[in-house]
């Protein structure tokens, strides 16, 4: 039984806990205790404790050193740790690996970060100064999503603990138990204060409408759906918590008819289709300028229907299931819906039955093509397999077509003319765009959405300045 951790101990209430399944066979992979209400206010406490102590929010050496010791412990443990994300949340195991490996790189900036705060001092008027300095905002929810659910947690709460807060973090109940053994590890390291780090697992509208809604949390840095984060930003505006949203996106991909389409090929179709699609950032819709598209949808397709799905355990599958059935008829749904709109289904189309993926959810690979702007399966977030391809015929039409959702997370450009692909980049309304790559994410460039795709930023400077308060101090040193 994986439990709580609330100011130092681990705990959970008898008699409250629900299971944990791996998406690929339907089997338990082990329970979680559910938070009560109680233990909500109980980690909330301690992190206003911890917060209060002088040893955490004015020690910035301290900070950094034990979120340095904390990535060399996740490092340590990475293999066991790689498994049970893949067991839990269906990925390959490569794409754990790949995760976990991030999520110690995230922790190792953040240390740096901690040392490298500074406010300024202004010189406002003879005998009068300023100084601006920098404070956490205090107890902040981390609430985070089951896709990525380890690195999108310390995604957040790095910077938040580098800049001195403290925090409650809420797991995705689908998959929370390699978030949970990764925060039970910083309380191993000597020196991590208790309470400085809690985690409550629970759903969301239990646990996580208590933590929004709780008086002394601060601050909600949220990731997941659209849907969620606008009730989250209505509960929180109650006493005007701050709020960072890291929301769903429909990223488009624009390829113009001079691009290396070898490349583009290559990258997109693992874009598309990692994770089974399941990444904000997915490639969701491929536009193709219209002199190469019957090229594209053939190659595209080809490449589609080469993937090897199958249990993310087994190192021979290039594609995992998707998380649950009821994403899967989610994903289904919306399929039928692209088709019923005028789409062209060129592969894939349905779930995956028989054999050894019999019992898991597992959704084919699709690709449907010619949909129009207007259809919900172009308009929606699938958070699935899926990819639409579209035409356009040039500059104009792609801009417009890639800006035609309410989201606005990443794109991506594919073209041999660097100043068109730089002229396209700033049109486009996200909040960071690829040129002929894709999914480079760093812990030192920001990251975040447009539109319906969020509010604020995550890493670099901009997404540790989220986390602190600039306050204005004044001084007038004239003789009276
Ligand atoms: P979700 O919104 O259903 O849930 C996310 C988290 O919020 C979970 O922990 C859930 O329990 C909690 N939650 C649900 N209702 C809540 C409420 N009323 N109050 C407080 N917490 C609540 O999303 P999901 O299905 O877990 O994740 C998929 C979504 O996340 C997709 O839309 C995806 O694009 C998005 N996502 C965004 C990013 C990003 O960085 N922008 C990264 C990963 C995933």
């Amino acid at each position: 039984m994986q439990r709580n951790l609330i100011g130092g101990e681990i705990c959970g209430e008898p008699g409250r806990s629900a299971a944990v399944y791996n998406p690929a066979t339907g089997g338990v992979v082990e329970e979680v205790t559910v938070g009560s209400a109680g233990e909500v206010d109980a980690a909330v406490a301690a992190a206003v404790r911890a917060l209060s102590e002088r040893g955490w929010a004015e020690n910035a050496s301290l900070r950094s050193s034990v979120l340095y010791e904390w990535a060399k412990e996740i490092e340590a443990h990475l293999e066991e740790l790689t498994w049970l994300l893949s067991l839990e949340n269906g990925k390959l195991l490569s794409e754990s690996e790949a995760e976990l490996s991030a999520t110690v790189d995230t922790l190792r900036f953040a240390a740096g970060q901690a040392r490298t705060l500074e406010g300024r001092s202004l010189t406002l008027a003879p005998d009068l100064y300023g100084q601006v300095v920098l404070q956490p905002v205090g107890v902040v929810a981390v609430i985070v999503p089951w896709n990525w659910p380890v690195l999108l947690t310390l995604r957040e709460l790095a910077p938040a603990l580098a800049a001195g807060n403290t925090a409650v973090v809420k797991p995705a109940m689908e998959a929370p138990l390699t978030v949970m053994r990764v925060l039970e590890f910083a309380m191993e390291i000597p020196g991590f204060p208790a309470g400085v780090v809690n985690c409550v697992a629970g759903e969301g509208g239990e646990v996580g409408e208590l933590l929004v809604s709780h008086p002394n949390v601060r601050m909600v840095s949220f990731t997941g759906s659209v849907q969620t984060g606008k009730k989250i930003m209505r509960s929180a505006s109650e006493c005007l918590k701050k709020v960072v949203l890291e929301l769903g996106g429909k990223s488009p991909s624009i390829v113009f008819e001079d691009a290396d389409l070898n490349k583009a090929l290559a990258i997109l179709v693992r874009g598309a289709y990692g994770t089974a699609g399941q990444n904000c950032m997915a490639v969701a819709r491929i536009l193709v300028q219209d002199t190469i598209f019957e090229e594209v949808e053939k190659r595209f397709v080809d490449l589609t229907e080469s993937i090897k799905v199958g249990p993310g355990l087994d190192p021979t599958s290039k594609m995992g299931p998707v998380i649950s059935e009821r994403q899967l008829e989610r994903i289904h749904t919306l399929v039928e819906q692209g088709l019923s709109s005028g789409g062209k289904l060129l592969a894939g189309g349905s779930r995956i039955e028989g054999g050894s993926m019999s019992k898991g959810c597992f959704y084919a690979p699709t690709v449907i093509a010619e949909m129009p702007l207007s259809s919900p399966a172009v308009q929606e977030e699938i958070f699935g397999p899926v990819v639409s391809l579209e035409r356009f015929a040039d500059e104009e039409e792609a801009c417009a077509l890639a800006n035609g959702t309410p989201y606005g997370l990443v794109a991506s450009v594919w073209t041999s003319d660097h100043n068109r692909a730089e002229r396209v980049a700033r049109r486009l309304e996200v909040g960071t765009v690829w040129i002929n790559t894709y999914l480079k994410t760093f812990p030192e460039a920001e990251s975040g959405g447009m539109k319906q795709s969020g509010l604020g930023r995550s890493r670099g400077r901009f997404g540790i300045y989220e986390y602190m308060e600039p306050k204005h101090i004044v001084s007038d040193i004239a003789e009276g």
